[in-house]
């Protein structure tokens, strides 16, 4: 796809080894993936506008070349819902993206502002992951977000390129399928709509094998019928 050359190829100009999120997540929709609506802004009052265009509530995340972890910076506020509170939510990013430079010796670049977008209904979380071997090539990870993956280990992998079926199995084999099915009285989670992602990712990376590390975390699953969407796309590239 042009959109992802042409925006790994301005990465590597300016020597970045990630994109931005508002460039991943261009990637991302142009191969059909589903994101949330989003925006940038340089300004608290661009912010506010954009907020305005998006709809209330909305997330602001710091945009920088040297902030890969934003969460770690102070980086991002989330469920912003008056105009007020994104003004607030701006200032504070850009001054907490500095002092974070500061505390790490590094000449934070602030230019690029916020990535504005529209804050996403709580789903199921899930994590999309892929990681590329000098031997094997490029291999997709799938597993339930937060303890499931960082303290059980409960994830599954496969190469890539796969088929749908691969991508079935992937989400069937985890121990935690279960809760994907609905438990307690839970209605079943948009696994079709899973399904689709994992593959869109797939083919993304197939037909861009200069990634070298990717992470849709979280990706939210909402109920059948009610899709999913990436709400964090991190892409690491060859530079
Ligand atoms: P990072 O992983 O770089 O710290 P994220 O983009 O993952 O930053 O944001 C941190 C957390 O904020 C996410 O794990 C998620 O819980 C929440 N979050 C981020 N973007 C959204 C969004 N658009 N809608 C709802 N929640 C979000
Ligand atoms: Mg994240």
């Amino acid at each position: 796809m042009k959109i992802a050359k042409k925006i790994f190829e301005t990465a590597r100009s300016e020597n970045r080894s990630f994109v931005l999120e508002n460039e991943a997540k261009e990637i991302m929709r142009a191969y059909g993936i589903p994101v949330p609506p989003f925006d940038t802004a340089t300004t608290a009052d661009e912010a506010v506008e954009k907020s305005k265009e998006i709809g209330f509530p909305v997330v602001l995340k710091i945009l920088s070349k040297d902030i890969l972890h934003k969460s770690d910076a102070g980086g991002v506020k989330v469920n912003l819902r008056t105009e007020d509170e994104v003004r607030e939510a701006f200032q504070t990013i850009m001054e907490n993206a500095r002092k974070y430079g500061e505390e790490h010796g590094i000449d934070v670049d602030l230019s690029r502002g916020v990535f504005v977008s529209k804050f996403a209904d709580e789903g199921t979380e899930v994590i999309i992951g892929v990681t590329r071997d000098p031997q094997f090539g490029h291999a997709i990870m799938f597993g339930l977000g937060g303890i499931f993956v960082e303290v059980l280990k409960d994830v599954t992998f496969r190469l890539i390129p796969l088929t749908e079926s691969d991508a079935r199995e992937m989400i069937r084999e985890i121990k935690a399928a279960k809760i994907l099915d609905g438990i307690r009285g839970q209605p079943p989670r948009d696994t079709d709509a899973l399904v689709k992602v994992i593959l869109a990712v797939s083919k993304m990376v197939e037909e861009n094998p200069e990634i070298r590390e990717l992470d849709c975390n979280p990706t939210f699953v909402y109920e059948k019928g009610n899709g999913a969407l990436v709400v964090d796309a991190r892409i690491l590239i060859d530079v």
